[in-house]
């Protein structure tokens, strides 16, 4: 059963999507995270982090695997694309073509968009390249896209796996996998692509998982994709 948040009035600067969630007592500024990113956060006028957002920061900065129980509404995008674009930026490399090294794996073309518009605003202060590839429009502009070299995808399952198909899309530097909304994939009969795509990620890698319900099926994922997972539950 879907846990239904009661909705909370404060400022949710990006989108159109309502937070929630009241935020927490704690700061940003004590979550480890570099100036550049809370630069990004305050100029978005988040004053606190959600629960989602303090519990999960810093297991994601730490480098674990992360189940996460939350829905959207809550913040966890931001609890996820706030820390992997640090990640990114630390380990950064010299020139070439930039390799794909973040994989976000989510159900919708509106859920991809809106993860994508995050790491956009997130991240505007360190230069690190986001592309987004769904179905549903034409292939060529995602094509031109990969063939320049980003550091982030975000991606419907359907559509990754044409353009892979495509050999388009190398995964071999990939450092850090999203499950977003695994339920609704599930849900929405992607467990087999979801295999797909995982068998072409390396398989030295963070992964970070995320559902609002708890079904067998996201446990039978849990179980099969992530190592040792910190385990963030919101009521
Ligand atoms: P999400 O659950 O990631 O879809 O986020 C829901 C909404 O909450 C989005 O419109 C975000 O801009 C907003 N939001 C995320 N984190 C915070 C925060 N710490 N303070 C205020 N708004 C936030």
């Amino acid at each position: 059963m879907k846990t239904v948040l009661a909705a909370w009035q404060g400022r949710s600067g990006r989108g159109s999507v309502r937070l929630l969630q009241r935020p927490t007592e704690s700061s940003f500024d004590s979550l480890g995270l570099i100036e550049p990113l809370l630069a990004a956060v305050r100029e978005e006028g988040y004053e606190r982090p959600t629960p989602i957002q303090a519990r999960a920061i810093p297991h994601v900065l730490a480098g674990k695997d992360l189940l996460g129980l939350a829905q959207t509404g809550t913040g966890k995008t931001a609890a996820f694309a706030l820390p992997i674009l640090q990640r990114l930026h630390e380990g950064r490399r010299g020139a070439g073509k930039r390799p794909i090294r973040c994989l976000v794996l989510t159900p919708t073309r509106e859920l991809a968009s809106q993860i994508a518009e995050a790491f956009n605003t997130y991240g505007k202060h360190l230069g690190l390249r986001c592309a987004v590839i769904f179905g549903g429009v034409g292939h060529e502009p995602q094509r031109q896209v990969l063939r320049v070299g980003i550091d982030i995808l975000i991606a419907t399952p359907g559509r990754f796996l044409d353009l892979a198909g495509e050999r388009l899309i190398d995964l071999s530097s990939l450092e850090v996998f999203v499950l977003d909304e695994a339920d609704r994939m599930l849900d929405m009969g992607f467990a087999e692509e979801i295999a797909q795509v995982a068998e072409r990620c390396p398989k030295a890698r963070q992964t970070l998982m995320f559902s609002a319900t708890y079904p067998e099926g996201v446990a039978k994922l849990a179980a099969r994709f992530l190592r040792d997972p910190q385990e963030v539950k919101l009521a």
